[in-house]
């Protein structure tokens, strides 16, 4: 037989994870791998909430991934995927030449979706990678330096946060930590900052239970933070903000304006006319793009519907950590001629941080806070960093628990 080749676009989870299952479990000279990625780093998505905020440091959220690969296994190209031209099977790079694939894998993660919300896109940040975080966390920095040396102050410094959902809270629990010490860095009264969180539906952190939600904003509340719910954004200009609860309308005069209301595939997968909904491909059960017996889609990258109640599954980690070993069995199994296995989603529940020392989280169907919270989030990144590097990676990237 001859070597195939497999390109996994995209070294995010679902990406990374699969290309080191792939270099794990692919029998030596049966395949050639090669990740493409962006950037020559893997990211911890789910912590970026806290580099944004600069809370942590960007080289505590990033691995250089020629050191979670094997190079005599998998060859890596750090460039921009453009086009997938599915018909000549090759990915279409920025930079690169076009690089041909027997098997495909896509993973290229999200975007903010800002649904047409006026001077949205324009105006306001998202948290999607770490060069987005950071301009956030500089954003919020020199609007600090710059409040600090205005003679008249008429407004607080402000910042709104749009989006109640996981990573708009988890933002802005980390944010009004971030503040008491810019606060005292500059000498700025706390009382003169204003972190607000926005959210359109009827409370924050959908999902979660009631007695878990009112935990979180009871003690984000007595930290200062703002809730505005059943609160639209309608418009966006430069340092303002529209807003509509029912026929009240409002305006917010805000220095930096953050938007986690909304997530969606990458437009790429649109554009390649793959059967998908917003940037994500609707997998079939064995997580292959339909039509297509090469090509497999993981993470965010990939929709998946939960038969229970006929909606997709939420996009996350959670998910592309489990999708990716499913992906790597079934193309070594595609390869080989076997059958392929199904993916079957286990939602094992989640934990969201409310800053450096609290959480909240439902795990095995049981409600916990606090301690335990805190406990059990950091057990989940560090199992991933084990799934990913065993424990020399646990040691160097991951956090005590308790
Ligand atoms: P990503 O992790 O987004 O990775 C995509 C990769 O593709 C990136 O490396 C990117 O650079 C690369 N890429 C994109 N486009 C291109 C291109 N054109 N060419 C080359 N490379 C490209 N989920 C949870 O389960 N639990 C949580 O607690 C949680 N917290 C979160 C907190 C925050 C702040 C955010 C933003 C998300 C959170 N999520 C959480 C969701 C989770 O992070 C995503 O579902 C997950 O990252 C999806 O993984 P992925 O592999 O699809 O994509």
């Amino acid at each position: 037989m001859s070597k195939r080749k497999i390109v996994i676009i995209g070294a995010g989870y679902g990406g990374m994870l699969t290309t080191v299952q792939l270099q794990k479990i692919i029998p030596e000279g049966t395949a050639e791998i090669v990740l493409i990625n962006r950037n020559q780093y893997h990211y911890l998505t789910t912590l970026l909430h806290e580099t944004a905020a600069g809370t942590r440091e960007d080289e505590k959220v990033c691995i250089d991934i020629r050191s979670l690969i094997d190079p005599r296994k998998v060859t890596f190209i750090e460039d921009n995927v453009i086009d997938i031209e599915k018909e000549k099977q090759q990915v279409i790079l920025q930079n690169g030449e076009p690089i041909s694939y027997d098997y495909l894998v896509i993973g290229l993660g999200f975007e903010p979706a800002t649904f047409g919300i006026p001077g949205l896109k324009e105006h306001s940040l998202s948290i999607r990678s770490v060069k987005t975080a950071r301009e956030i966390r500089l954003k919020i920095e020199e609007a600090f330096a710059r409040y600090a040396v205005q003679p008249n102050r008429e407004h607080p410094l402000t910042f709104v946060v749009g989006g109640g959902g996981f990573t708009g809270v988890e933002f802005v629990a980390e944010l009004a930590e971030r503040c008491y010490d810019l606060c005292e860095f500059h000498k700025i009264p706390y009382e003169q900052v204003r972190v607000i969180c926005v959210e359109a539906g009827p409370g924050v952190l959908p999902g979660f239970p009631p007695a878990l939600v009112e935990y979180a904003m009871k003690s984000l509340s007595s930290q200062g933070v703002e809730f505005r719910i059943g609160t639209a954004i309608k418009e966006v200009t430069p340092g303002r903000v529209k807003l509509a609860k029912g026929d009240q309308m409002d305006e917010v005069i805000a220095d930096v304006i953050i938007w986690t209301g909304g997530v969606q595939g990458c437009e790429l997968i649109g554009r390649c006319d793959f059967d998908n909904l917003r940037g994500r491909i609707k997998v079939e059960k064995d997580l292959r793009a339909p039509g297509f017996n090469n090509i497999f889609a993981v993470g965010d990258s990939a929709l998946i519907m939960d038969e229970a109640n006929g909606r997709p599954y939420p996009p996350t980690a959670q998910f592309a950590v489990q999708e990716a070993f499913v992906c790597a069995k079934n193309i070594l199994a595609s390869i080989q001629g076997q059958p392929l296995v199904p993916f079957v989603p286990d939602n094992k529940g989640s934990v969201a941080s409310i800053g450096q020392h609290d959480a909240i989280g439902v795990v095995f169907g049981k409600q916990i806070q606090g301690v335990p919270a805190v406990f059990m989030n950091r057990m989940i990144d560090n199992r991933y960093l084990f799934f990913l590097g065993g424990l020399p990676l646990v040691m160097k990237k991951g956090r005590i628990p308790f």
